[in-house]
């Protein structure tokens, strides 16, 4: 965890559950046919609601869906059943182009590779002002103007318009995928793993500049992280996702310092400290076995094959997500607390 960064306070953190959601899934599904006969269980049943200008964190392993949890709240994806509910409207099970366009103003994605996301034969130029040209009325100068402002706002300079992404280092090009999602002032934005492919002196600087950018327009973020120190940081609050689920959600620093569910404890055990002297002395933990295939997933815990407090219920019932009893906030999917 980069050291310029600091927790949230107490104060900052909202009263989530009193709010109205801007953002809400119910009982999200996102399959995957694979061949004739199999299906890849990519989400299952993830019902998960955000308030508006609140931060949440989604953390896992890779191939536990966060990434597809993002893409088809915002409609990137089809829904394979369950509800978006976005503002109070119930988002179409698929898009109409035209529709997509409508949502699209409102909701963004920030991308993890800003070398694979940026198209290497457009100038930075069209890059940023292409959602203005699709979705607003302004005209080219007016688009001009706009884009040099956005630049200067990520810390670039205006006269980056005319360069190719090629010209720019790693965290310049998340600066540019940055200006280019924020351009259009949605209300959501989902940053998938934005930080993940940069150098690390540099994630804190791009870590700070969505900070910033969050307060000073009130936006609403699923921010998917590999990295739960990052995440406990940056978000309001953690959920956890194993294998297409959530199996646990509440407070960030709570969830950090207090994991519930066993999978957490054992990802947070695991996730490396970034100060060299901290991390010799942290008591590590480590996940045994890989994620399971999310082909044809079994009943039961999915997290059974690898958790050491399985229990025979485990093997034969699945968990469900559910309050903590005598804690605030907290919801846990593991029969140690049903
Ligand atoms: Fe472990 Fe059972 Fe809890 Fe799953 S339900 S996390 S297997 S104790």
């Amino acid at each position: 965890m980069p050291k310029v960064l600091r927790a949230r306070r107490v104060s900052e953190v909202k009263d989530t559950a009193a709010a109205q959601p801007l953002v809400e899934s119910r009982a999200l599904t996102k399959h995957f046919p694979l061949g004739r006969h199999q299906t890849v269980h990519a989400l299952d049943g993830v019902s998960l609601a955000i308030a508006p200008k609140e931060i949440v964190g989604l953390v896992g392993e890779s191939g536990s869906g966060k990434s597809t949890y993002g893409k088809t709240l915002i409609g990137l994806h089809d829904k394979t059943s369950g509800e978006v509910i976005f503002d109070g409207e119930r988002l179409p099970q698929s898009y109409h182009p035209k529709d997509f366009q409508r949502h699209a103003r409102r909701m963004q994605m920030i991308f993890q590779d800003p070398y694979s996301s940026l198209n290497p034969r457009m100038t930075v130029g069209e890059i940023v002002g292409e959602g203005l040209r699709l979705h607003s009325k302004d005209t080219g100068r007016q688009i001009r103007d706009r884009v040099a402002d956005w630049l200067e706002r990520v810390g670039l300079s205006g006269d980056h318009m005319a360069r190719y992404p090629h010209e720019f280092s790693g965290g310049q090009r998340q600066r540019i995928g940055i200006a280019r999602a924020l351009i259009l002032e949605p209300d959501f934005v989902v940053c998938d793993e934005p930080i993940s492919a940069l150098d690390v002196s540099v994630q804190a600087q791009v870590v700070n500049l969505l900070d910033t950018l969050k307060a000073s327009m009130g936006l609403t973020m699923l921010f998917i992280a590999h990295d739960l120190s990052m995440v406990r940081y940056v978000s309001d609050r953690m959920a956890v996702m194993y294998l297409g689920t959530v199996v646990e959600i509440g407070p960030a620093n709570d969830v950090f310092f207090e994991p519930k569910h066993p999978y957490t404890e054992i990802l947070i055990g695991s996730n490396p400290e970034p100060d060299p002297e901290a991390e010799r002395h942290r008591d590590s933990t480590h996940i045994r076995g890989e994620i399971p295939s999310p082909v044809n997933v079994k009943p039961g815990c999915r997290f059974a094959s690898r958790c050491p407090k399985v229990m025979d219920v485990c093997r034969t019932t699945t968990p469900e997500l559910l309050p903590l009893k005598n804690v605030s906030g907290r919801e846990v999917a593991c029969h140690l607390f049903s």
